[in-house]
């Protein structure tokens, strides 16, 4: 079978928009979805589709239709419909996204599963069962009455949804010792390109692996089984600062060795912890180069204070002061400042592009540095924080559109990507490839490999109509194309 995107999924089929009378569904997708599913599940109206453009970065094509499906059913008859139009169908959650996955690449059927809202824990099994359009933060939510959590916590986790962490694979501060959303899913339920529907569990090749980071490319998901945990009895915080982030990588090195396993390690560059102080005025150190946020937990206090000594010592030996949280108001004002790492950059400039690149940890001092110059060098302003443990870094270029050229942004997030590449890292952590970094693929990712992400590609959407226009690069479909 042939393969070309180009040809199918990203050319605009018979659903391209003509005239219409006031009320009337300008095309004959939006059309036929609201015979098919009535008029309270599709939107057609122009101004309404095009609020489903963008997501939290980017601005994509104006879709065709939009569908609120509220079950599997719903969506199943939307990508058949789709797929009767020939036109690309994106999966969008709460469009927190930081790499323009939930952005239509074309004009198409956007399914926005903010509806599919059905949440059961079944606490015996320590699971729960949620829809694609549950909000994050509500399985906690409905799991604590029970004694459990759903300890995936990316800081967007009051607005994201299920949908959205899984098509991202999404993590937050506690992935260090608790893993990513990946780590939490033991099955889910998927409509692929044709509209068939698969219930996968965590078995032989994986498939629900596969979907799950595939940022709406492979398959649209529609429920999942999340495994719930209980709750550490015990948490302790310390903030330590440091000259230099050297030191601070220093510390976190030598912290991990100890066999301390810490819940979460967060790094803030002086600039980030300057716009946060700017913001809230909580009393972090201006004058530090870099700061570390560490929290140690566990069910036995001994323990957890025990692995909090061994970071202070740690910390110490690489030349930082440490200061503890000495209550839970003091630890809560503390992690407050790295969740107000967002709302404190958006002060600085109005848009920002967030970068995800994951590097050795070794290799940490050298590209916060390296990065930093090229900030320095391209006149923006770039702050760097992260999940040190793992060796994420977010570098966020801040810039103003009304003064600042895009193609300068574009450019500088290439040369941070391209040193993450030269010390051996990688350009996405959590954030996803999306459109944001597809330019870049080429130059992460070998040709042989390339070659095989299009093979699997092809096998679960062999019309290329899911997503169209994320992560991988065009170009390869060519190259690369079977007879
Ligand atoms: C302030 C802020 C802080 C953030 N902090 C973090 C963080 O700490 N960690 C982190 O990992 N991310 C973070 N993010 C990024 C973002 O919140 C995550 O990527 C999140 O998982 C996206 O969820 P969403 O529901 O908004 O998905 P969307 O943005 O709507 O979609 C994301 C991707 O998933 C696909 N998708 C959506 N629903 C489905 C579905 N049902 N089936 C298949 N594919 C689907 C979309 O097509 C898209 O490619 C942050 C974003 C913001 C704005």
């Amino acid at each position: 079978m042939s393969f070309s995107p180009r040809k199918t999924a990203l050319t605009p089929g018979s659903g391209a928009p003509k005239p219409r009378s006031k009320g009337t569904p300008d095309n004959p997708l939006a059309a036929e979805l609201t015979r098919s599913l009535g008029p309270r599940k599709v939107l057609s109206n122009p101004s309404e589709r095009r609020n489903y453009r963008y997501d939290a970065i980017q601005f994509g094509a104006t879709p065709l239709a939009v569908v609120l499906p509220e079950n599997t059913a719903d969506v199943v008859t939307a990508v058949r419909a789709a797929r009767a139009a020939g036109v690309p169908v994106v999966g969008r959650g709460a469009a927190s996204g930081l790499s323009g996955g939930a952005a239509p690449a074309l004009p198409g059927l956007v399914l926005s599963f903010t509806r599919m809202t059905r949440l059961e824990v079944f606490p015996q099994r320590r699971e729960a069962r949620a829809q694609a359009g549950v909000v994050t933060l509500s399985v906690t939510e409905a799991a604590r009455p029970h004694g459990l959590i759903y300890p995936p916590d990316p800081a967007s986790f009051r607005t994201s949804t299920i949908g959205g962490n899984l098509g991202e694979n999404a993590g937050g501060p506690l992935c260090f010792k608790y893993g990513v959303t990946g780590d939490y899913v033991k099955g889910l339920q998927f409509v692929d390109a044709d509209g068939d529907v698969y219930e996968l569990t965590r078995d032989a090749y994986d498939l629900a692996g596969l979907l799950i980071g595939s940022e709406g490319t492979l398959g649209l998901i529609t429920e999942a089984t999340l495994r719930l945990t209980p709750p550490p009895k015990y948490t302790r915080t310390l903030l330590a600062s440091f000259a230099e982030v050297g030191e601070c990588a220093e510390a976190v090195s030598r912290a991990i060795a100890t066999g301390a396993v810490p819940a979460k390690l967060e790094f803030m560059d002086a600039a980030c912890t300057n716009a946060v102080e700017d913001y809230l005025a909580l009393g972090l150190p201006r004058d530090a180069g870099a700061v570390l946020l560490v929290d140690t937990d566990g069910d036995d206090l001994e323990t957890v204070e025990e692995e909090r000594a061994l970071v202070e010592a740690a910390c110490r030996e690489a030349g930082g002061t440490v200061r503890r949280a000495a209550t839970d108001a003091e630890a809560a004002a503390l992690w407050q400042a790295r969740r107000s790492v967002s709302p404190a950059l958006g002060r600085i400039r109005p848009q920002r592009m967030n970068e995800d690149i994951v590097v050795p940890r070794s290799a940490l001092p050298e590209v916060v540095r390296e990065i930093r110059a090229l900030g320095d060098a391209s006149g923006l302003p770039v702050v760097q924080f992260g999940h040190i443990g793992d060796g994420n870094l977010h570098p966020n270029i801040l810039f103003d559109p009304r003064r600042e050229s895009s193609e300068a942004v574009h450019d500088l997030a290439h040369r941070i990507a391209l040193v993450a590449i030269r010390h051996g890292g990688v350009l996405s952590g959590e954030h996803g490839i999306g459109t944001m970094k597809r330019p870049f693929m080429r130059e992460a990712v070998d040709p042989v490999t390339l070659a095989a992400l299009w093979d699997v590609k092809r096998a679960l959407d062999p019309a290329g109509r899911l997503n169209p226009g994320k992560i991988l690069p065009d170009e390869d479909v060519e190259a690369h194309a079977h007879p």
